[in-house]
């Protein structure tokens, strides 16, 4: 999978592409990720990205020609992305679905916001998506592109190295993660749950689907409409409703 990256802080978008698991797949060429400088589709001798709000106001506005011209030179040198991706607070949330869904594709170019925004006609003509990580207003489009990148990244197979990690993290099946414990078995008096040491894998399996249905129905039961569960998480679920609602009772 490749992604071209059109930023005005390629270094910026780079140096999280050199650690980790990210910088391990493009060094094996699981990934490609290109960083593209804005300025270098500029023609003028300033290299000019940004102009003035028509209509006044605060702020300056990225240009449309360099983005329009990116995405040329991207569609000349590595064929024309499946998805020109506009990051921005006005798209469609970012989830792991969507996540998914961009997974499945080969080449996807993103579009870095700076400043007030981007012209419109970015939006309008050239975008085929906007993407929202979340509601809240960062100063630039880079942080969301490489939050999408590393998302649909560990979908792609061998970038994570366990494929079982990522089929059992948070979301994958509309279920939080189980907690996870490390050695020592005691640190400062707390212990680790005492089935995890028992060496019963099946105990432990149950537990672990009953921890990951227990913090899923408590924090985010809005996820379990959705869920995938197999029967022996289905009964644990009716079990937990049944506890809850007896609680409830309880209270009465
Ligand atoms: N004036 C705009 C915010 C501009 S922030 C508004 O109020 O809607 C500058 C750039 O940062 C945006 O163009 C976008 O590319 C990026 N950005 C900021 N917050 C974001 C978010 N939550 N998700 C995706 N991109 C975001």
């Amino acid at each position: 999978m490749r992604f071209d990256i059109v930023t005005i802080f390629p270094r910026m978008v780079e140096a999280a592409l050199g650690e980790g698991i990210l910088a391990r797949a493009i060094q094996r060429n699981v990934l490609t990720v290109r960083a593209r400088d804005l300025r270098e589709f500029t023609e003028d001798r300033h290299r000019t990205v940004d102009d003035v709000p028509y209509g006044g106001g605060p702020g300056m506005v990225l240009k449309p020609e360099p983005l329009f011209k990116a995405v040329e030179a991207i569609r000349e040198e590595v064929g024309a992305p499946q998805a020109i991706v506009l990051v921005s607070p006005h798209g469609r949330r970012f989830t792991q679905a969507e996540a998914g869904r961009l997974a499945s594709l080969d080449r996807v170019a993103i579009l870095c916001g700076r400043y007030e925004g981007i012209d419109d006609r970015v939006r309008e003509q050239l975008a085929t998506e906007e993407i929202s990580i979340g509601d809240y207003v960062l100063s630039g489009g880079e942080l969301p592109a490489l939050v999408i990148v590393d998302a649909v990244a560990r979908l792609i197979p061998g970038v994570v190295g366990d494929e079982d990690s990522v089929a059992g993290d948070s979301f994958s099946r509309g279920l939080l993660d189980y907690p996870h414990y490390t050695r020592p078995a005691e640190f400062r008096e707390w212990k680790v749950p005492d089935v995890l040491v028992s060496g019963h894998h099946g105990e432990i399996r149950r537990w672990r689907k009953r921890q990951a249905l227990e913090l899923t129905l408590v924090r985010r039961p809005d996820l379990l409409v959705d869920a995938e569960l197999d029967v022996e998480e289905q009964e644990i679920l009716r079990e937990l409703m049944e506890a809850k609602k007896g609680a409830a009772h309880g209270r009465d």
